[in-house]
């Protein structure tokens, strides 16, 4: 028995590491998914990949409102409900000290992080509502965030700044949502092992980008980065009835990075 049998999620990014990698996951667990990213060749390479009649994808823009709608009414079509919101997409945006980040980059990473995470909730939320009553564990929605949403740092004021907004949005979600048996939290990552931080590295120090990891790694006291597969696992807790008395609340996977 899988822990999310006959559930219908929504995975945002899907067509990224941790996107993909979430959505394997909650295939094998027994979901039915819809992939959303903007990359529409990549998330039909995913959706190949994962297989089966419990798959579907649909290249959308998440912050874009008319997209956001597209994409929740296509699940909704496809499948018949919805019941867990994976509002992962992402950007890093630009590696640039404060006094020097661009106007447009710093609008975009906010657009997509925040903007995006708002207008999937918004639109997901009433649909996840019509099937979350009486449901052992209701339905959930689960943002990812990162360490960088509970500690700052440099040369990421954009990425940051969206890190920490969409734990705010998180709060409100989970107080408004809770009568209506919608559970909302964020899983936090620390350094992962894939493109993001391969281009985060390579924008701090072009051409030595692996020196640049060597100093992540020293901030890490497990000594390691993350995989998109570890952070599966605490999206799949999330999303499922193993997390049922869980809203509200900031789930670090991080190797320790934030504890010291
Ligand atoms: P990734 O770049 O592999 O995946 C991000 C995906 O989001 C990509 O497939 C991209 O096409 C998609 N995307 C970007 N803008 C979009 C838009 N406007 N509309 C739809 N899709 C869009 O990186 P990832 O690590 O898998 O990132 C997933 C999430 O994890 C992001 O929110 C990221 O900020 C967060 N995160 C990543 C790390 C890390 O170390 N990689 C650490 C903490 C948090």
């Amino acid at each position: 028995m899988g822990k999310l049998d006959g559930k219908i999620s929504i995975v945002t990014g899907a067509a990224g590491g941790i996107g993909a990698a979430t959505a394997a996951r909650f295939v094998r667990e027994g979901a039915s998914v819809m992939l959303v990213d903007r990359d529409d060749a990549a998330l039909a390479e995913v959706a190949r990949a994962i297989g089966g009649d419990r798959v579907a994808y649909v290249a959308a823009d998440v912050s874009d409102p008319d997209h956001a709608r597209r994409y929740v009414d296509a699940t909704v079509q496809r499948f018949g409900g919805i019941d867990v919101l994976f509002a992962n997409a992402g950007i890093e945006g630009r590696v640039a000290p404060l006094t020097e980040y661009p106007v447009a980059d710093f609008d975009r990473v906010l657009a997509v992080n925040v903007r995006g995470v708002f207008l999937g909730i918004q639109h997901a939320a009433p649909h996840i509502a019509l099937r979350s009553r009486g449901q052992g564990g209701g339905g959930s929605i689960v943002i990812t965030s990162s360490v960088a949403g509970v500690v700052g740092s440099r040369g990421l004021c954009a990425y940051i700044a969206s890190k920490h907004a969409v734990i705010g949005l998180m709060k409100t979600a989970a107080c408004e949502l809770a009568p209506l048996n919608i559970r909302v939290n964020t899983v936090n990552p620390g350094p992962i092992e894939n493109r993001m931080m391969r281009s985060i590295e390579d924008q701090a120090a072009p051409g030595h980008g692996d020196d640049v990891k060597k100093g992540f790694l020293g901030m890490v006291p497990l000594g390691r980065y993350g995989t998109n597969e570890e952070i599966a696992n605490v999206a799949l807790f999330l999303a499922s009835a193993e997390s049922s008395y869980c809203t509200g609340a900031v789930f670090l996977a991080d190797g320790g990075f934030v504890a010291q």
